[in-house]
């Protein structure tokens, strides 16, 4: 079997233990590393112990191991945009970049494979797919509202995954999300035609909800899904990191992935 080596960064976050736990459960992957912030007291730490699969031999790190072959990147923008300076292949999963941010990517594709990929399951790649065809096909009379929730500690608001949504949205229709977005409502805001209303609901442990809402006089469509557990997400990684390792530099995304 061919084994990718993957190190993981932002490995003490709640999305890159759930990533090395995962890798150490999969006999097609090999932990090279995870790297966590120079001050975290998780430095020098037992991956496996991190994330509760036992020990694993390999310890947390301030840089990731010469001889991965992969990087699965969750931390925050700014983190993200830093680490492109590794040069290596890399999935990222951190959301909330800036388009600055994601001119900084793009160039950095132009010499290594990247997977850029603000919701990794499976469920979303293709409900993104479904939403830009009812949205053009119900046309613009139909009011599009995109609704998510996540549990208290996401920073970035709306979701990654809501923009996506809202972009297939908008994409159905012809339009471009800037021109249609409106992000919440508050005093005098009567709809105005052909708008997608975004709205974040942030509370308690929710992994994370989506549902896309097409409302005509007389009928509610509703394209929803729900993340039961993290574990969706490392899977998707999993399978964008081994994507990643074998193909030429480029911007890529999870449809590419599940092509
Ligand atoms: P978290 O806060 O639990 O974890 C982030 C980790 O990154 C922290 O442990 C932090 O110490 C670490 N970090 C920050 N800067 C670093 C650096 N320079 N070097 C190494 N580590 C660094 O957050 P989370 O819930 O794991 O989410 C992380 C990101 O992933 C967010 O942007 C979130 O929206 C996104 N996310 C994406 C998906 C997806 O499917 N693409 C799914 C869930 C979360």
């Amino acid at each position: 079997m061919n084994l990718t080596r993957i190190a993981v960064v932002g490995a003490a976050g709640r999305m890159g233990r759930e990533v090395v736990r995962a890798a150490l459960e999969d006999e097609s992957f090999e932990l090279a590393g995870g790297v966590v912030e120079p001050e975290a007291p998780e430095l020098g730490a037992d991956l496996g112990e991190l994330c509760s699969y036992g020990k694993a031999g390999v310890a947390a790190t301030a840089a990731p191991p010469e001889d991965a072959d992969v990087l699965v990147e969750f931390t925050t923008p700014d983190a993200t945009v830093e680490h492109l300076a590794y040069g290596r292949p890399v999935v990222i999963g951190t959301t909330g970049l800036s388009d600055e941010q994601l001119t900084r990517v793009e160039e950095a594709a132009k010499s290594v494979p990247i997977v850029l990929a603000p919701n990794m399951s499976v469920g979303v790649s293709l409900i993104r797919e479904v939403v830009r065809e009812l949205s053009g096909k119900l046309g613009a009379g139909y009011d599009v509202e995109i609704v998510e929730s996540h549990h208290r500690n996401k920073v970035d608001a709306p979701s990654g995954t809501a923009l996506l949504l809202a972009r297939a949205a908008a994409e159905g229709r012809g339009r471009k999300l800037d021109e249609v977005a409106v992000f919440g409502r508050e005093g005098q805001a009567p709809r105005e035609e052909g708008e997608i209303g975004i709205h974040a609901l942030r509370g308690g442990a929710v992994v994370g909800e989506h549902r896309v809402i097409f409302y005509s006089e007389g009928e509610e469509v509703k394209v929803a899904h729900r993340a039961l557990s993290r574990r969706t997400f490392a899977a998707g990684a999993l399978r964008a990191a081994r994507f990643v390792a074998g193909v030429e530099p480029g911007l890529y995304s999870m449809r590419d992935v599940l092509a």
